[in-house]
C-alpha cells in the first residue's frame, strides 16, 4: 500500500477505534510474526486496530470490507502455521478484549471476551473448584479467541476434548461487519446447522471471534502422573496400548522419542536415563486417581525399563510445568525448529515416528518427535542450526514429505495448528474434490469478498 493509503487507512481507524488503538510503522514489529518466526515466516501489514470492545471489532471490520482491505485477526500470536501472520492489509489484535464478563461457578461456565489468556481462564476455573481442560503449550500468551478459532488440543484433550467440545457460545463479527450470536448457555442445541463448530477452528478465515461462552467441569480432586521409561519404540507402542487396556481412562497419554527425550529430560524434575518415555496420568477422586494410577502402573510395568510415578504435590506440579516447557527446550537444542503437528490413527503412531526419521534422514536433517500419544499426534520436530538456511530449506522439504505420510497413513495433516500459510495447497490432498469444494463454498458464503484471513487455510 502506497504511504499515503497508508496514512489514510491508520487516520479511518483512529476514528474508528481511538488515536491509542491504532499502530503503525515499527510499532507493528512485534505484531508481523508468531512461533514460525524460526521457520522465516515474516509478515507485513499497512496497519494494527486494537479495539476495546465487540462493537469496534465491528465497525473495523465494516470499514475493511467497504475499503476492500484485508482483515487478519491476531490472538497471542504463539501459533505455528502462520494463521496470524499478516500479507498486508489490517492486522486485528484482540489483546484489548479481556474482559470476564460472566463467572457462573454453580452452573459450570464462564463467559469470556477473546481477548482473555488461556492461563486467566484456567485458573479462573480453578479458583472455583472447577477446570478448563484444553491445556495448549503456551497458555501465557494464547488467548482463547486464538485457541477457539484453532481448536486447540493440550495433553489433556486425550481424555476431555479439545477446546471446541467446551464451547457453548461464540459471539462473532462476521463480513459484512454483522454481529453473529451462536449458541449460549444451553447445553444442548439441535435447530440448525452447527455453525457455531464451523467458527470453532476457522483460523479467522470465516469472522472474528469477540466472546465465548465456556463449560467447565468440576476439578479433579487427585491426578497421579506414571512415567514409563521404554528401551525402544516397539516397547512404546506396547505400553501404549497396555495403558488404554489398563482399565482406567488415561487423563493424558505424552510420548516421547529417544532424542526429544534426551534433549528435554535435562530439564527433568527427577534424575532418569535415557530411551522412549510414555507419560500417562490418572485422575479423579482421591481414591479413583490411586486406583487408576495403580492400574497403570502395572499395565505399564510389563513393558517399561523403569517407572517413575511422583505422588507428592509439588513434584507432579513440576512434571507438569516441565512438560510445557519441552517445546522451548527442543526449540534451544539447535536454535532451529520446523514443528509439525500430524496425527494418525493410534495404530500407526510409532510407524510414523519411525517414517519420520526415515523422511529427515532422506533429507539430511535431525529430527526427534513427542506429543500427544493417546490420539495420535505427533510433533514431529526437524531441527537445524539457527542461520543455516539450506538446511531450514531441507527441512522445509522434509516436512512436506511428513504431511504425505500422514495422508497416506489415514491420518490429518494437522491434529492442532491448523493450515495457516505453511500448508497452503495441502487441503486437497486429505479431503475429496466434494468435501474441498464445500469448504469454498462455506468460505465464499460468510465471506464473498475473500478479506478475512485471505491465504490462510484454503489457499
Ligand atoms: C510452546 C508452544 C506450545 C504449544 N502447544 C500446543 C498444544 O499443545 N496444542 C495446541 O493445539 N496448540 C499448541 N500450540 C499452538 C498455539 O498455542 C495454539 O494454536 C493457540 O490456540 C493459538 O492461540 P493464539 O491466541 O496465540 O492465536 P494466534 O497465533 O494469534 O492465531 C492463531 C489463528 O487464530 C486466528 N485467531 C486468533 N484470534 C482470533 C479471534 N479472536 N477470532 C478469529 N480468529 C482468531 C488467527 O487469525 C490465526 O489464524 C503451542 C504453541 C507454542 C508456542
Amino acid at each position: 500500500m502506497a504511504a499515503t493509503a497508508a496514512e489514510s487507512l491508520a487516520r479511518d481507524l483512529r476514528r474508528l477505534v481511538g488515536d491509542d488503538g491504532v499502530l503503525t510503522g515499527g510499532q507493528l514489529t512485534p505484531y508481523l510474526v508468531d512461533a514460525t518466526e524460526p521457520r522465516g515466516v515474516r509478515g507485513r501489514a499497512d496497519a494494527l486496530a486494537l479495539p476495546r470492545n465487540a462493537e469496534e471489532v465491528a465497525a473495523v471490520v465494516a470499514y475493511c470490507y467497504r475499503e476492500q482491505v484485508a482483515i487478519v485477526p491476531r490472538g497471542g500470536g504463539t501459533g505455528f502455521a502462520g494463521g496470524a501472520v499478516a500479507d498486508g492489509g489490517v492486522l486485528l489484535a484482540l489483546e484489548r478484549l479481556d474482559r470476564v464478563l460472566e463467572m457462573e461457578p454453580l452452573r459450570w461456565r464462564m463467559r469470556v471476551e477473546a481477548g482473555v489468556t488461556t492461563r486467566r481462564v484456567q485458573q479462573l476455573a480453578r479458583e472455583s473448584g472447577l477446570r478448563f481442560p484444553p491445556d495448549p503449550g503456551a497458555p501465557e500468551q494464547s488467548q482463547i479467541g486464538g485457541n477457539v478459532a484453532t481448536n486447540a488440543g493440550g495433553p489433556h484433550a486425550f481424555k476431555y476434548g479439545v477446546t471446541g467440545a467446551f464451547v457453548m457460545g461464540l459471539e462473532a463479527v462476521v463480513p459484512p461487519g454483522e454481529p453473529l450470536r451462536l449458541g449460549g448457555s444451553t447445553r444442548k442445541d439441535v435447530a440448525g446447522y452447527d455453525l457455531l463448530h464451523l467458527l470453532v477452528g476457522s483460523e479467522g478465515t470465516l469472522g472474528v471471534v469477540t466472546e465465548t461462552t465456556l463449560r467447565l467441569i468440576p476439578a479433579a480432586e487427585a491426578a497421579y502422573p506414571v512415567l514409563a521409561l521404554l528401551p525402544d519404540a516397539e516397547a512404546a507402542g506396547l505400553a501404549l496400548e497396555a495403558a488404554l487396556a489398563s482399565g482406567t481412562v488415561p487423563a493424558a497419554v505424552e510420548y516421547f522419542d529417544d532424542l526429544s527425550w534426551e534433549i528435554a529430560r535435562r530439564g527433568f524434575p527427577a534424575e532418569l536415563p535415557g530411551g522412549y518415555v510414555l507419560i500417562c496420568e490418572a485422575d479423579g477422586s482421591a481414591a479413583e486417581a490411586a486406583s487408576g494410577r495403580d492400574l497403570l502402573r502395572e499395565a505399564l510395568d510389563e513393558h517399561a525399563l523403569q517407572l517413575y510415578a511422583p505422588t507428592e504435590r509439588a513434584e507432579i506440579a513440576a512434571l507438569w510445568r516441565w512438560r510445557e516447557g519441552v517445546s522451548f527446550l527442543v526449540d534451544a537444542y539447535r536454535g532451529g525448529k520446523l514443528s509439525e503437528d500430524i496425527a494418525v490413527p493410534l495404530e500407526r503412531l510409532f510407524d510414523a515416528v519411525a517414517r519420520t526419521r526415515e523422511i529427515a534422514a532422506r533429507h539430511g536433517v535431525e529430527c526427534c518427535s513427542f506429543g500427544h500419544g493417546g490420539d495420535g499426534n505427533l510433533h514431529s520436530c526437524l531441527l537445524f542450526d539457527r542461520g543455516d538456511e539450506e538446511a531450514r530449506l531441507r527441512a522445509e522439504a522434509a516436512a512436506q514429505d511428513l504431511l504425505g505420510m500422514a495422508v497416506e497413513l489415514g491420518g490429518t495433516i494437522s491434529g492442532e495448528h491448523g493450515l495457516g500459510t505453511l500448508k497452503n495447497g495441502w487441503l486437497r490432498h486429505q479431503w475429496s474434490p466434494a468435501a474441498v469444494r464445500l469448504h469454498e463454498a462455506v468460505k465464499r458464503t460468510f465471506d464473498p469478498e475473500g478479506l478475512m484471513n485471505p491465504g490462510k487455510k484454503l489457499a
